[in-house]
């Protein structure tokens, strides 16, 4: 290998958030225990290449929840060069989404309030026209995986 393939194809590892397929599945998830912050998709850590530079395995955490296919090419560069403003901006994001899922949490089993009412009670001010069906479907649908998955923590 010349110096020119040297500095311009960096030896690459298999992407450890995906396995090398490029992109992420349910079993992956569970793997990264981000069940309730991730969906399955393309691979926001290789790009959904499936191979990764050794430089980026230490930049940048496996498991960075922030670091999604839902923030921009520009932005996941921002991150993975630790861009202050950036990292601001993914602890904010950590932060209301734990605190979402802790409020979840506390209405079912603190408050006793069953998955209907949750719902209703978030989408008090939601018009049918700011939610369609299926948006209002997927929100149910993670509401009631929040339940489970704190069900089968502690069971
Ligand atoms: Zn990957």
């Amino acid at each position: 290998m010349n110096l020119i393939n040297k500095l311009f194809n960096k030896p690459k590892v298999d992407c450890p958030r995906c396995l090398g397929k490029g992109n992420v599945d349910w079993d992956d998830i569970k793997r990264l225990g981000q069940e309730l912050k991730w969906l399955p998709g393309e691979c926001a850590y290789c790009n959904a290449t499936g191979k990764v530079t050794s430089e980026m395995l230490s930049k940048i955490s496996v498991d960075n929840m922030y670091l999604t296919t839902d923030i921009t090419q520009d932005e996941r560069q921002k991150l993975i060069n630790n861009d202050s403003d950036a990292l601001e901006r993914a602890a904010y994001y950590e932060m209301e989404v734990n605190g979402f899922i802790k409020q979840v949490e506390y209405l079912y089993f603190n408050a006793n309030l069953n998955l209907g009412t949750i719902v209703e009670f978030y989408l008090i001010n939601k018009t049918e026209l700011e939610i369609s069906p299926s948006e209002k479907e997927k929100f149910i649908d993670y509401i009631e995986r929040i339940i489970e998955h704190k069900k089968t923590k502690y069971n």
